[in-house]
């Protein structure tokens, strides 16, 4: 099934996607509850709780706003560099000059913050080139925690994911290369562009889907998840060691080679610039830079 986050009428609603993408079907939930997105079903399902009940109505898809599947997330959103071969090979002088490329045995992890995420269409705001003139896209799977856990073995990590969704990990190069953790660069306010829903896990097999990026309707990147160095277990498995992993809990598991900073020579976005990232199994984000 398909959930989404979207505005109706000035006010926050979730909502199941129909099958044929056409319309969502709101739940009944709590003003307070909505607003929290699709993390109060992510919790029931993780508590072993139904779903909570429908409306009996459908609002047609096209007389929505999507926002975030998770508009605001719990706490930071979990990010893995360097995890498809091409894409270390092509920042290998610049952002992964300390690490060589074959022999890493540990995933480089970081995190963006909440407060960062937007939704699928809505635009991203360029920092002003005092703050950075290098900003670049990401296309990225994420996966969403459904049942929580420390130290979960890679054997049983999939059995953890509720749904998958797709996150551009917008990244300001500069200020990544400037400081020696990633954070500031990768958290700028509009950074995480999310959506359009999340897909769960009994659908889509996320392990080998295929992710693709369009700037300016120009193909930059293309791979399957199954050419990932570190698998979808072994995020969780590593994650999670030793940090209790939540409901909701979002992991963004690396982006392909193409992105800007790789090209030559590299290609950074400008204010118009639109970032179109697919992933079959879960549809597509569109995002303006502004
Ligand atoms: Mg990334």
């Amino acid at each position: 099934m398909r959930f989404a986050t979207f505005t109706h009428d000035g006010r926050r609603q979730v909502g199941r996607v129909s099958p044929d993408g056409q319309q969502v079907m709101p739940f009944r939930l709590t003003p307070e509850a909505a607003h929290r997105g699709v993390l109060p079903l992510v919790e029931a399902a993780a508590r072993g709780e139904p779903l909570p009940p429908l409306e009996d109505r459908s609002l047609p898809l096209a007389d929505v706003r999507l926002e975030a599947p998770v508009p605001q997330p719990r706490r930071n959103i979990w990010c893995v560099g360097r995890n498809y071969h091409a894409h270390a090979k092509e920042l290998a002088a610049s952002v992964f000059k300390n690490n060589s490329a074959n022999t890493m045995e540990w995933p480089i992890v970081f995190t963006k913050v909440p407060e960062c995420v937007v939704g699928p269409a809505d635009p991203v705001v360029l920092p002003g080139d005092e703050v950075s003139a290098q900003i670049d896209y990401e296309a990225e799977l994420a996966l969403v925690i459904g049942k929580g856990g420390k130290n979960i073995r890679r054997q049983e990590a999939l059995s953890h994911v509720w749904g998958y969704t797709i996150v551009n990990d917008v990244t300001a190069r500069d200020v990544q290369m400037r400081h020696q953790q990633w954070d500031m660069g990768k958290s700028f306010d509009t950074f995480c562009p999310m959506g359009p829903w999340i897909v769960t896990a009994d659908e889509l097999d996320g392990t080998r889907t295929r992710v693709r990026c369009w700037v300016n309707g120009e193909l930059r990147q293309e791979a399957s998840t199954e050419n990932l160095i570190f698998d979808i277990p072994t995020l969780i498995e590593t994650v999670s060691r030793g940090i209790t992993l939540y409901p909701g809990d979002i992991i963004a598991t690396g982006t392909p080679a193409g992105v800007g900073m790789g090209l030559t020579p590299p290609s950074y976005l400008r204010g118009g610039d639109v970032v179109r990232i697919e992933i079959d199994g879960i549809g597509s984000i569109e995002n303006r830079f502004v």
